[in-house]
């Protein structure tokens, strides 16, 4: 399996020219018929040895009606809802313009997977574009020449991981039993690819052996697929169910949860048991959008789910903690105190992230569990635009401006967000070596705080600007 790249823009940005490089065939080529709606164009896209499907939405320059911008936005649609990421080119030498930001607005609504690029960035013209376009809000642009070849190597480089996912997942697919598949998978085969968006969630279910993971799997399907209980020896093969799970309103919540269970019951036999579960969790933190790492009650908190909470968060995961067995618990007021205080003690890197208490065996609390998951999930995909950030940056910095080390002063000039799943922001200062961690801390609490982020794994990034 590869991933589709979409290119998407306004007419003249080089998009065709892009596409011609990358199939490597004059595929593109305009069909200059008049009156001939050219269609999306699909073709066999390759740098070195990353291959995917590159779509060309080029081709509307030849409409001229008033109908030119929803005919536009209709394919970008179209386009954006069947790739796995979109390369959204501007054009270097012209700058930002009023039309790039309509594509933007597109790309932020559709929750695309957006990778800006600055094409004919071959001159020094370019320079200023760069800089504009961290204000669409879309990240770090890269620059392109699709005409000479250059900025090829960065492209590949943001592509690599994405194809390295791409190949895991598939991986993953093929060891998928057919037969754990729930629900969601009987659309119809001839309908276009299912977008990005609209796939299920992906979760990821982890913690330490008898914590309960695999009760709480099954309750959450609602079958006995996961076969737990005490007995040594359980075997079986799917790394992953696909189920709907149903809210509270009963709308049912399309979600993957990976089981980290299963596969460590296979290897119970072996005494390495611990270093088992903790791998398995690994990968299945790999495949996740959200991991909730689910503790026992009795033992929570152990240098176990420690790990792979930490593990989670440096892997920039959305994390939920479950503590599971509650119905156990006879004294829940203090003990949820309790919780929180060694929560928020042992992984300070999770701030605010949900505790949940439930009982995956008789299934209270999780309807309150999947609406902390679904909360998260919002969360990591959250976007805040560069206006509020530079109001909010100001802000911050009259609050308790940063230090004069040395005498130097540090200036903070501009503040953007450059990517979400997680957030990521970049702020443009002056010394960027010199802010102390302190400092990088409390922006990062008041990026959180000020903009409903609690327990985002938030990646904040400090840009010398002379
Ligand atoms: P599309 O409408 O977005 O598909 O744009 P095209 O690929 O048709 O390119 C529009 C024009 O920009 C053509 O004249 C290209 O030759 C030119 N062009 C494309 N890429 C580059 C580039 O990297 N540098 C320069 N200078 N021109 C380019
Ligand atoms: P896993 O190793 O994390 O997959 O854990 P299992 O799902 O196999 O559960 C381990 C043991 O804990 C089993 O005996 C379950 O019946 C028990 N268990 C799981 N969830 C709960 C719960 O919410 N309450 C109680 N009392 N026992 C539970």
């Amino acid at each position: 399996m590869t991933f589709t790249l979409a290119l998407v823009g306004r007419p003249n940005v080089g998009k065709s020219t892009l596409f011609n490089r990358l199939v490597g065939k004059k595929l593109a080529l305009v069909d200059d018929q008049p009156g001939v709606t050219r269609d999306l164009r699909e073709g066999p896209g390759r740098i070195a040895d990353i291959k995917f499907t590159v779509i060309d939405t080029a081709g509307l320059e030849m409409a001229t009606d008033e109908s030119l911008q929803g005919r536009m936005r209709k394919l970008t649609e179209r386009a954006v809802e069947m790739a796995d990421v979109c390369l959204f080119m501007i054009d270097a030498r012209v700058g930002v313009l009023p039309a790039d930001r309509i594509f933007a607005d597109i790309l932020r609504k559709k929750n695309a997977h957006v990778i800006l690029a600055a094409n004919k960035g071959e001159g020094r013209a370019a320079d200023i574009t760069i800089l504009e376009a961290y204000a669409l809000g879309l990240g770090e642009p890269i620059r392109l020449s699709a005409e000479h070849g250059e900025g090829m190597g960065e492209l590949m480089d943001v592509l690599r991981p994405l194809s390295e996912e791409f190949e895991e997942r598939a991986k993953a697919d093929l060891s998928f039993a057919p037969e754990t598949d729930v629900g969601v998978d009987d659309e119809d085969p001839d309908a276009p690819r299912v977008p990005t968006r609209a796939k299920p969630l992906q979760i990821a279910v982890v913690g330490r052996p008898n914590a309960g993971k695999s009760t709480l799997i099954n309750k959450i399907i609602g079958e006995e697929r996961l076969l737990t209980g005490p007995e040594a020896g359980i075997t079986r093969d799917a790394i992953s169910v696909m189920t709907e799970w149903a809210g509270p309103d009963g709308v049912g919540v399309p979600m993957r949860i990976f089981d980290t269970a299963g596969m460590r019951k296979k290897a119970r036999i072996n005494e390495k048991l611990e270093k088992m579960s903790v791998s398995d969790g690994l990968r299945a933190v790999k495949f996740a959008e959200v991991v909730v790492v689910l503790l026992d009650v009795d033992i929570p908190f152990e240098q176990q789910d420690l790990r792979i909470a930490d593990l989670a968060e440096r892997e920039g995961r959305a994390v939920v903690i479950g503590v599971n067995k509650w119905d156990t618990e006879d004294d829940k007021q203090d003990k949820l105190r309790e919780l929180r205080e060694e929560f928020a003690r042992l992984l300070p890197q999770l701030r605010g992230a949900p505790l949940v208490t439930v009982s995956a065996k008789t299934g209270k609390g999780l309807d309150r569990l999947q609406q902390a998951i679904m909360k998260a999930y919002d969360v990591w995909n959250r976007r805040v635009t560069t206006a509020q950030l530079n109001r909010w940056l100001t802000g911050m910095l009259e609050q308790h401006p940063p230090p004069a080390p040395g005498g130097k002063r540090i200036k903070m000039r501009y503040a953007t967000q450059v990517k979400t799943r997680p957030p990521g922001f970049v702020v443009m200062t002056s010394h960027p070596d010199l802010v102390p961690a302190s400092y990088s801390r409390y922006l990062v609490n008041g990026l959180r705080d000020d903009f409903d982020m609690p327990g985002a794994p938030i990646r904040l990034t400090l840009r010398d600007q002379g």
